[in-house]
């Protein structure tokens, strides 16, 4: 690696950062929050000139990701997030029980692999870091290279603003280019990866991770279609607001979003035509918009070109030269399922396939047929019976959104981003929300450890939320 190895750096940064109060953890989030926000009209500069997003969506991620910062330190304080369990001796059981203490720890150094469509919010500062920063773990970011001048301006930004705030030398690091960011995953001092991007990338690295003499964790939110359900009387009583809605989403900022609906199932008959007039109108009001990067613009008209889709099939808005027009593409159930392959395959901009189904019991084998999700979501009037419909979606994904859209994810103790394969390598994780904690840390179990050399968080007087001989103690 070169430069300054940053790896190195972490690697002694651990040590302190992992025995650093949670007290001291959450101010480092917190400085790392106020330093983006002083520096907002800078950054969101920066970030304009390099990703072509809007100034105002920019400024809104500079806010999400500061909040997100501060949340995690709300995490880290309340201290739930250790699942510190006690079960005190027990002579009488069979076989006898000892002393034991269960904490989760931090895992040790972190490599994270930035997003391209989120400069901030899942880049140098985003997600990925605050959890693995708030666990108590040093990181060093794989900047991507859609923002280079952005990602190393936070860093230094960053690396100034921890020394100020005496965190450990090397907490936070980054390297940049394919080769270091290969090098990341092979450092055996590096114990787990974060990583945001394609799913062809992902399954590359992953595959690096699992092949090293020690393997380690990944965490990959790689590719997700997001399908859609709308019931006939979903679309006769609403089908302007879901035109809109459907529209906004899937075209909100060029539709470069990893929850962006992809896949929408609306009825055939009346209710579907009435729905599809609505979708034609909203879409000529569609902005369009610039993608991230060239390779991105060529990849979707590649991906459209590869449909064969007849003129007949594609709703199409407007766009100048350079930027790239929203395409609503609308195939029947039969096309669907003679090509799920394609039609269910994520295409990362504006687009969105609407399939109409004329029986409802259509629908379980279509959804069959679309990979993992991150999300799925379900236009449906109190009449509707769904219950079957939702069983099998949450087998396949990671949120059901009732009425509503996937794209925007909520910073909560209850948010849950992930799902099954392709949309997540571990669909027992989340990269956003309380838990993405979760992934950072590793337990350990203390057998008849005198108190001193305990954990505080496990001492008998700690003040956190705990399970003590199989009852939850909340202070
Ligand atoms: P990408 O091409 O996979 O790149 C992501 C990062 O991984 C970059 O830093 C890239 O480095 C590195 N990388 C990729 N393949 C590699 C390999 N074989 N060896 C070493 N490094 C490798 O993804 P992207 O183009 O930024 O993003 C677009 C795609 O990501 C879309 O398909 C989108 O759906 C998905 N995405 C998903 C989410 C989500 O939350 N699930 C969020 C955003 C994007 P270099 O570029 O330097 O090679």
């Amino acid at each position: 690696m070169t430069r300054q190895d940053p790896v190195a750096a972490a690697t002694d940064a651990a040590a302190p950062a992992a025995s650093a109060s949670r007290a001291r953890r959450a101010d480092w989030l917190d400085a790392l929050a106020t330093m983006l926000e002083r520096n907002r009209e800078e950054l969101v500069a920066i970030a304009a000139e390099e990703t072509h997003l809007a100034a105002a969506r920019l400024d809104g991620e500079v806010t999400r990701t500061a909040a997100q910062l501060r949340f995690f330190a709300t995490v880290v304080l309340d201290g739930s997030y250790l699942e510190a369990t006690i079960d005190t001796a027990d002579d009488t059981l069979t076989p006898p029980r000892p002393d034991l203490r269960r904490i989760l720890r931090p895992i040790g150094p972190v490599g994270v692999f930035a997003a391209s469509n989120f400069p901030f919010a899942f880049s140098v500062l985003g997600n990925d870091t605050a959890s693995a920063l708030a666990a108590g773990c040093p990181v060093v970011v794989k900047a991507h290279p859609g923002h280079p001048r952005l990602s190393r301006r936070v860093a230094e930004l960053s690396r100034r603003t921890l020394a100020e705030a005496e965190a450990p030398e090397g907490l936070l690091g980054m390297v940049e280019g394919v080769e270091d960011g290969v090098a990341l995953v092979r450092h055996p001092a590096i114990r787990a990866i974060g990583f945001t991007g394609s799913t062809t990338g992902g399954r590359a690295l992953f595959d690096l991770a699992s092949s090293r003499p020690a393997p380690i964790p990944f965490y990959g939110e790689l590719g997700s279609i997001n399908p859609v359900v709308v019931t006939e009387a979903a679309a006769l009583a609403r089908a302007e607001s879901i035109a809109t809605g459907l529209v906004d989403s899937f075209t909100r900022d060029g539709g470069q979003y990893c929850t962006k609906p992809g896949l929408v199932f609306i009825p055939d008959g009346d209710a579907g035509d009435r729905l599809l007039t609505a979708l034609s109108d909203r879409l000529a009001l569609a902005p369009s918009q610039t993608l991230l990067t060239e390779q991105m613009r060529t990849a979707f008209d590649d991906h459209l070109a590869a449909g064969e889709l007849e003129e007949d099939d594609v709703l199409r808005g407007y766009a100048t030269e350079e930027q790239t027009a929203p395409v609503i593409v609308t195939i029947d159930m039969e096309r669907f399922l003679s090509r799920p392959d394609y039609f269910a395959d994520e295409c990362f901009g504006p687009v969105t396939v609407v399939v109409r189904y004329r029986r409802r019991q259509d629908l379980p084998q279509a959804l069959e047929a679309v990979e993992g999700s991150l999300t799925a979501t379900l236009h449906l009037e109190p009449s509707d019976d769904v219950t079957a419909l939702v069983d099998q979606l949450t087998a396949r994904v990671g949120r059901v959104i009732f009425n509503g859209w996937p794209t925007g994810v909520a910073i909560a103790w209850s948010q849950h981003h992930g799902g099954p394969w392709p949309a997540t390598t571990a669909s027992v994780h989340t990269s956003v929300g309380a838990t993405a904690i979760r992934r950072f840390l590793t337990p350990t179990a203390y057998q008849d450890c005198p108190p001193r050399l305990l954990p505080p968080e496990l001492t008998d007087d700690s003040d956190i939320p705990r399970r003590i001989d199989g009852a939850l103690v909340v202070p």
